[in-house]
This record gives C-alpha cells, sequence and structure tokens, in this order.
C-alpha cells in the first residue's frame, strides 16, 4: 500500500471493531457450507475481480478480514489504493485454506464494495469539478460506526474531508441561528466558548451572507445553503474572497460543474456516505495457482518473437508496470510517436491514451497503422477541450479584436486532439509540449500580440510566469461569462480553462505537509499542477525532467514528486539510493491509462497474428497535414 502508513493505521484501528462484528454476525459457529462440501486441506487460490469500472478502496480493510478469519490466508493486492480500474481487472489475489477463503469472501468483499464505491462516486465528482478549483467535500451524513472508513474512502477518490464530528469544529447552521438569536451573536458565543476551533456560518440569504461577512475576526468558512447557481455567483462577487465558500445541498453530478464555475470554493455532498451504490466486485476461486497475467507476459513475447521488425509497442510513463515490461520504448507522448514513426514497423502499439495514438498517426509513413489496445482511452485533460469549443472560442476573440488571426497565436499542449494541432496549423499556430512550452510562448510573441493556449490552463499560466507574464495580463476563456471585448484586448494570454485531472489533485497544502514532515526534503512537480503549487515547489519541470533530475541526483536525495504515481513508484524502485515519496497524501492515477491491461494487449496482439487489425487510430489527410505543420513549426524552434 502506497497511501501513509499513519493513515493504513488509523484506517484499520477503526475497522478492527466493525470486522470482529461481521465475522461473529455472518460466520458465527462457523460456515456450513464450506465446512460440509470442502475436505479440510483444501488449498484454494481466488481472485479478486472488478465487474464495473471504479476506484479501489478499502484493500486493507479487506486483508484484515481475511487475516481475522484465519492468518494463514495470503492476500496480494494488484492495484493501489486510490487507482482506477477496469472491468475485468483483477485487483487482488487471495490464497489459503479453502473453508476459511469462502467464509472470509462475503464479509471482504462487503468492506471493499462499500468503500470502494464511494471513493469512485467521489472521484465522479471530483472529475467534474476539476477544471475549477472547487473540492468536493463529505459530510458527517456516514453510516454509524463507520465514519473514519467513509472518509478514508472519500480521501481515496480524490475527495476532501469536512470535519470529522461535532467536536472539532463549529459549524452554526439554522437552527443555531434561530436558537441563538442570529448569526453574530451565535459566532461570539461560539469563539468565547470555543476560540482555538474554527467556525463555519450557514446562510440562507444575502443578508445573513453580509451579516456573516460582518463578523471579526473573519469567519473561516460560510455555508451557501440550498443556493441556485445565480445566488451563488453573487455570493461570490458579495464575498470578493474575504471568506471561502462552501456550496451544499443537492450537489449532484449533473449540477457539481455549473456550481464550481459559480467560483465556490468547496462543494459538500452528503450523498457520497448516505446514497452509496456499492462497487461490483466478485472473488473467483481457482485450484491452479497464479493469476494468468505471466502467462499473458510469455504469450505476448512469444507474439513480439513471431511479428519482429513488423511491431514495435510502445509503453507511456504512467503505465503499469507490466506494459512498460513488454514494451520496446518507454517514454513520453510526442518522444514515443517519433520512436515508433523513425523505425519501419508496420504495427505501432501505442499503450497510452487516444491524443498519443493520434500524434502517431501524424507522424506515421504511409505503411503504418497505429493501435491502441482500448480505443476508449481518452485522456481527461485532451477531452475539455473539442474543436467546437475553441473555435467558438476563437470567433468570440475574432469579434473582440476585430482580428484574432492578427491578435493572438493560438498554441495548442501536445495533449490535444489532432483536429486542435490542425487548428494551429492552419491559424499560424503552434504544439508545445511541456518541455519547451516557454520556448514556443517566446516564440509565438514574436508573431502576434497575444496567445491563445489551450487544453491545459495550469501549463499555460506557470509556462506564462517563467517568461515574466504575469496574471494580470491573463484570462481564463470561460464559456458561461464571455470575456468583454476591453478584457480580450488588454490581455497578452488567454487560457482554456482545461486541467489535468491527475494533476489538479496537487494541493499547496500537500507541500507543506511534506516539507513539516521531511525537512530539506526537494518538491518537484510537472507544471500541469496549479500554480498555487508549482510557485511552493523547488523545482518543476516535464516528465523528462523529472526523471532526469532523479536519475542525476546525489545518493541520499529526499524528493517528494508531484506527478502521476506510476511514475513516481517506479522511480522509486529504479533509485533504491534516493528517498522518493509521493507529494500527495493520495497518490493520483491516471484513469485513461489504466484502461490499457495486459489482457487488452495480449487481445490486440493475438488478433494482428490472426491478420486482423484492432482499434486502429486514423487521423484524415487533411486533418494531418495541418497538425504536421503546427508540429513542424515547433520542431523548427
Ligand atoms: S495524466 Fe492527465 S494529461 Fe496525462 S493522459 Fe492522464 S488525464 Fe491526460
Amino acid at each position: 500500500m502506497k497511501t501513509s502508513p499513519e493513515s493504513i493505521d488509523a484506517l484499520l484501528e477503526a475497522a478492527a471493531p466493525l470486522i470482529e462484528l461481521a465475522v461473529e454476525e455472518d460466520i458465527g459457529p462457523g460456515d456450513a457450507t464450506s465446512l460440509s462440501t470442502l475436505p479440510p486441506d483444501t488449498h484454494l487460490t481466488g481472485r479478486i475481480i472488478a465487474r464495473a469500472p471504479g476506484i479501489i478502496a478499502g484493500l486493507p480493510v479487506a486483508a484484515a478480514v481475511f487475516c481475522k478469519v484465519d492468518p494463514s490466508i495470503s492476500v496480494t493486492p494488484l492495484v493501489e489504493e486510490g487507482q482506477e480500474v477496469v472491468t475485468g481487472e483483477i485487483i487482488a489475489t487471495v490464497a489459503g485454506p479453502g473453508r476459511s477463503l469462502l467464509a472470509a469472501e462475503r464479509i471482504a468483499l462487503n468492506f471493499l464494495q462499500r468503500m470502494s464505491g464511494i471513493a469512485t462516486q467521489t472521484d465522479a465528482l471530483v472529475s467534474a469539478v476539476a477544471t475549477t478549483s472547487a473540492r468536493i467535500l463529505d459530510t458527517r451524513k456516514t453510516l454509524p460506526g463507520y465514519r473514519i472508513l467513509d472518509k478514508y474512502a472519500v480521501r481515496m477518490g480524490g475527495g476532501t474531508n469536512h470535519r470529522m464530528s461535532l467536536y472539532d469544529m463549529v459549524m452554526i447552521k439554522d437552527n443555531h441561528i434561530d436558537g441563538s438569536g442570529g448569526i453574530t451573536r451565535a459566532v461570539q458565543q461560539a469563539r468565547t466558548h470555543y476560540p482555538d476551533l474554527p467556525i463555519e456560518v450557514e446562510v440562507r440569504d444575502f443578508d445573513e451572507l453580509r451579516e456573516a461577512l460582518a463578523c471579526a475576526p473573519p469567519l473561516d468558512r460560510i455555508l451557501l445553503d440550498n443556493m441556485t447557481s445565480d445566488q451563488m455567483r453573487e455570493a461570490v462577487v458579495i464575498t470578493a474572497d474575504r471568506v471561502p465558500l462552501e456550496a451544499s445541498g443537492n450537489i449532484t453530478l449533473k449540477r457539481a460543474a455549473e456550481i464550481a464555475a459559480t467560483g465556490v470554493d468547496y462543494l459538500s455532498a452528503g450523498s457520497l456516505t448516505h446514497s452509496v451504490k456499492a462497487l461490483d466486485l466478485s472473488m473467483k476461486i481457482s485450484r491452479k495457482p497464479g493469476d494468468g497475467l505471466s502467462e499473458r507476459i510469455h504469450r505476448i513475447r512469444q507474439i513480439k518473437a513471431e511479428l519482429g521488425d513488423r511491431m514495435v509497442i510502445l509503453g507511456h510513463h504512467y503505465q503499469r508496470d507490466e506494459i512498460v515490461n513488454v514494451a520496446d520504448f518507454r517514454g513520453d507522448s510526442l518522444q514515443l510517436a517519433r520512436q515508433a514513426t523513425q523505425t519501419n514497423a508496420e504495427y505501432i502499439v501505442f499503450c497510452g491514451v487516444h491524443f498519443m495514438a493520434e500524434s502517431a498517426a501524424v507522424l506515421a509513413k504511409a505503411h503504418q497503422h497505429v493501435l491502441i489496445p482500448d480505443i476508449s482511452a481518452g485522456c481527461y485533460l485532451a477531452d475539455t477541450a473539442t474543436p467546437q469549443g475553441v473555435v467558438a472560442a476563437w470567433e468570440a476573440l475574432d469579434a473582440a479584436t476585430g482580428n484574432a488571426d492578427k491578435a493572438f497565436t493560438p498554441i495548442t499542449y501536445v495533449n490535444s486532439t489532432a483536429a486542435l494541432k490542425a487548428f494551429c496549423g492552419q491559424h499560424g499556430g503552434i504544439v508545445c509540449t511541456s518541455g519547451n512550452a516557454d520556448q514556443v510562448i517566446r516564440w509565438a510573441l514574436t508573431q502576434r500580440p497575444g496567445i491563445f493556449f489551450f487544453p491545459d490552463q495550469h501549463l499555460g499560466r506557470n509556462t506564462a510566469h517563467k517568461v515574466g507574464i504575469t496574471d494580470s495580463e491573463m484570462l481564463v476563456w470561460d464559456k458561461f461569462n464571455p470575456l468583454s471585448a476591453d478584457a480580450v484586448q488588454a490581455s497578452k494570454v488567454i487560457l482554456w480553462p482545461g486541467a489535468c485531472n491527475v494533476h489538479q489533485r496537487f494541493l499547496p497544502e500537500h507541500v507543506g505537509t511534506v516539507r513539516q514532515q521531511h525537512p530539506g526534503i526537494r518538491v518537484i512537480v510537472h507544471p500541469e499542477c496549479p500554480a498555487s503549487v508549482v510557485d511552493l515547489a523547488d523545482e518543476n519541470g516535464s516528465t523528462a525532467y523529472i526523471i532526469r533530475r532523479i536519475n542525476e541526483a546525489a545518493p541520499g536525495t529526499q524528493w517528494a514528486i508531484g506527478t502521476e504515481s506510476r511514475l513516481v513508484y517506479r522511480l522509486q524502485a529504479e533509485h533504491p539510493e534516493q528517498e522518493i515519496i509521493t507529494l500527495a497524501d493520495v497518490p493520483p492515477f491516471c484513469g485513461s491509462m489504466s484502461r490499457i491491461t495486459l489482457p487488452k494487449l495480449a487481445d490486440l496482439l493475438e488478433a494482428l497474428v490472426r491478420g486482423e487489425v484492432l482499434n486502429k487510430v486514423t487521423v484524415d489527410a487533411e486533418t494531418a497535414r495541418w497538425a504536421r505543420i503546427a508540429l513542424e513549426r515547433m520542431l523548427e524552434l
């Protein structure tokens, strides 16, 4: 488990009495079926399998259940806590005496399914608001006795915990206000009795909001209860950043993005823990040992030998170890696309996400086919910018300036669709990577006075800072609130409001915590992280930069790394001479990359051997031509 040992210890301590109760309730004097049907010396192995996609939380608790029933059962997790899994993915293997294994199965799955369900639901809400800085909070609406487990699962889904209980924060709600004679009086009383506790006040209208804002010293947070999006937007204006605002009441997946776009700081959702939909998981028993992984790896190696130079497999740095281990090249997106298209391989199997395979297809020679093991492996960041959305924004810039093609150079981060690269090609624009974005921005500013940067607002902002552009010279495009012509004309950089939902999860407090816990540690982050994190880090740079820095560092250097967790864990394994930790307490994994699994890769290769070309990624000739122009402009710099 890569989550912090303290958090696992607290989890297991809270789970112990619940496990005890559950074992007593379910097994009692014995599992009649297993005891009667299985010979006592039967040894079984099993696999816990995802029957639906989701986020895994609770493996340590499931392991503790098996251990409670029979300490001789061994549990081997195959995924990390907080990791996204796809349907059919094996989450863990278990092995031990058959009677014990089957007796413990349901109890272990009950814990794991509930906790993973909470994490999955949380992740969906977190992803829905990922292009804003709003955070998703839980509430006290947890299953009695399960508070620590439920709140741990929320954290594994990328959410933030609200107060744990009634004792660790003062939260003045409508009934307290009505019962005590008003907000001001209630706050005074709370401060007198609990001077050290943070105070949050719930407000129902703007009069109450103004009264809450008038409290001195300022409150720690104000909760906007059941307000409409328009009311929240107005509340944000009235508050003017004096106190953080929390939106509460009917926070659904459908409304979350709209609410977050109002500018509130938090969205709290009781449904995360009071309306849990368990993640569908099952345990399949086999008398044969092994999880099938080694057989698949063996078969993939056989097929590679059979196809020889006709095929190359590319493994992105954020891929699972078992994929990277069978890949011919490991790297980041453009590097892999270029390496593969410099070979003469007929089949380029891209174990990455869709835009990466598209980049390879744009650069591919006429006889080369680019395939991806799962065609649905998109990229959250790339998907935030559709060609229609970008064209609509460009038209608005055109209207504001009289001619956008003279006022702004469009720059697309390589993490974007081929259509957007082509858009840049057609409009005198250019592609950039996280490694050369500063060089590209400098070039762009020699072409036209302004820059329209998409899809990653954070890379755009961080790089603009690097070249001396200030926040006051930048605006974030907002389709809900079109920018005025004056504002556009006064801006040097217009940022698309996209963000990567992996790097967006690193927060300034993570930097504070690791510095406190590991004095002297160097914090290194990817520039897709928010500027508030990049500004606190010691260094920031592309994946290649991070890898190089770790490779070159003196033994014993301490690093907290803010990028995708599989890469961080690989660096940890490859550099035992360094002390490497992930920056966030809940390490984020790229769910899109997780869609690529060894079985899917094996199936794709088996099909190739049969002469079937599956999941081919193509880009039409016109789009490819313009996209190449934008890429070549970058390569010529
Ligand atoms: S880490 Fe972020 S940018 Fe990279 S593929 Fe995943 S979602 Fe996209």
